[in-house]
């Protein structure tokens, strides 16, 4: 997954600053690309690139305002594995870096470079009044959406943070397993009844092993009177049966001791496995999870975005784009693709996700595809079929994110007139690449 950092100084430049600035940076390996563009162009004019009115040179179809004016044009420099932006916003210098999320940041060392530039090039005494901290501050990726004119109105949700236990983490993989998880479907609709998984088939009785250590099911014991059948009683602890009630107990009919009659052994979903089994809780965890490994931060994610009787499951909030999820433990047919799209657009969702543990309706991903007009500009994405779940996941989050990543080159591309979305996705591609697999290592974990 991309993502993209912004650190900004509080000093105030002219174009021409900011253009020596450029051009010093290069001192320090750090190339502008669009100032290189016009200094090249320059000496093969024979044209002396100091005495050019660079701004000329925009042939922006729409200049970018903001509450200060309009912003100055600035650079894109691309270094190592990273990318970085300069710009002039708010009477503020804005170093913005872009890099694969599992790779180390190297924004400071940027920023470290724009600081020695600035000191040759400003002047000593404007540089005094001026701050040259490298603040945090958050990405403008909305630059994209203001050329769109107003934000769009959304309804709001409520929502919680992700709220499992410790103990829920480490066990829910027991039921990514479709075996295991139809053998608890198989014991909850049993309630009470006796079920016998020896008696089953031998694929049901591969995870019970892990269900049993998982504490997800346990096992009981019924007693059974050798001369009626009838049920006497069901005990849980097989030591009871053997040196405790079972030996001290009588059957009321035939006389015999318990541990004497009929002993069967049966399975039964345990308070906890049950709980995780519910609303499919456990795909909630698994998601979660899978979520943060991939790189988001527990802070990111939020469980149950409700409105009176709508619900989006899971919500995250990736630089600025909304992703919604929508879990089934089961297919997914038009009949959950319609409200499910409805509620993305409503609460101003960017993304919709679909994960299911079944098939997704071919129906399903045409009516998706064509993306209907009353949905707006969201974009969904479909991941079926249970096992392969963690392998797709990161796919779609990465596509998210060099969405985002164009989203945040696109008003340089529209101030200068220059596209910078082939190069951008290129370098996408080749440390897409590059950094295949890695991811950043889990720090924390929602307790
Ligand atoms: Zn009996």
């Amino acid at each position: 997954m991309f993502v993209a950092e912004s650190k900004a100084a509080s000093v105030s430049v002219k174009q021409g600053e900011l253009n020596g600035i450029i051009s010093k940076l290069a001192h320090h390996g750090y190339e502008g690309m669009i100032h290189s563009m016009i200094r090249a162009a320059c000496s093969i004019a024979g044209v002396d690139a100091s005495q050019l009115d660079r701004e000329s040179v925009l042939v922006g179809r729409r200049y970018i305002y903001d509450e200060s004016g309009r912003l100055l044009m600035g650079d894109v420099f691309f270094h190592g594995d990273s990318f970085f932006i300069l710009d002039e916003t708010k009477g503020k210098l804005r170093a913005t870096e872009v890099r694969h999320c599992a790779a180390t940041s190297a924004l400071d060392a940027f920023c470290q470079a724009v600081t020695t530039a600035s000191k040759v090039v400003i002047d000593g005494r404007r540089l005094r009044g001026m701050s040259l901290d490298w603040i945090e501050e958050k990405p403008d990726f909305g630059a994209f959406d203001r050329m769109y004119g107003p934000p769009r109105k959304v309804d709001p949700l409520e929502s919680i943070p992700p709220d499992y236990t410790e103990e829920e983490a480490d066990k829910y993989v027991a039921l990514i397993d479709d075996d295991n998880r139809n053998l608890l479907i198989t014991l909850a609709q049993a309630r009470g009844k006796a079920l016998s998984v020896d008696a089953d088939s031998e694929a049901r009785g591969k995870g019970v092993p892990q269900l049993l250590s998982s504490g997800i099911i346990r096992r009981e014991y019924l007693v059974k009177c050798r001369k009626d059948q009838h049920l006497i009683v069901s005990i849980d602890d097989r030591d009871q049966l053997d040196a405790g009630v079972g030996d001290i107990f009588h059957c009321a009919t035939c006389g015999r001791l318990f541990r004497e009659e009929i002993v069967e052994q049966i399975y039964v979903l345990s308070e906890f496995g049950r709980r995780l089994l519910s609303g499919s809780r456990w795909m909630m965890i698994w998601i979660t999870e899978l979520l943060r490994r991939f790189g988001l931060v527990a802070e990111q994610i939020r469980w149950s975005g409700s409105a009176g009787d709508d619900e989006i499951d899971i919500m995250t909030d990736l630089q600025g784009t909304k992703v919604f999820f929508e879990l089934k433990d089961r297919d997914f047919d038009l009949g959950d693709a319609y409200p499910f799209a409805f509620r993305v657009a409503r609460y101003g969702g960017d993304w919709g996700i679909i994960v299911t543990t079944g098939r997704v309706a071919a129906e399903v991903k045409s009516f998706l595809k064509e993306s209907p007009r009353e949905f707006g500009n969201v974009r969904f994405e479909t991941i079926e079929g249970g096992k392969s779940i963690p392998s797709q996941l990161p796919d779609v989050l990465m596509k998210i994110s060099e969405f985002n990543i164009r989203r945040l080159v696109y008003p340089i591309t529209e101030y200068t007139g220059f596209n910078l979305a082939p190069y951008v996705n290129a370098w996408m591609k080749r440390v897409g690449e590059a950094y295949k697999g890695k991811h950043p290592s889990l720090i924390g974990r929602t307790a």
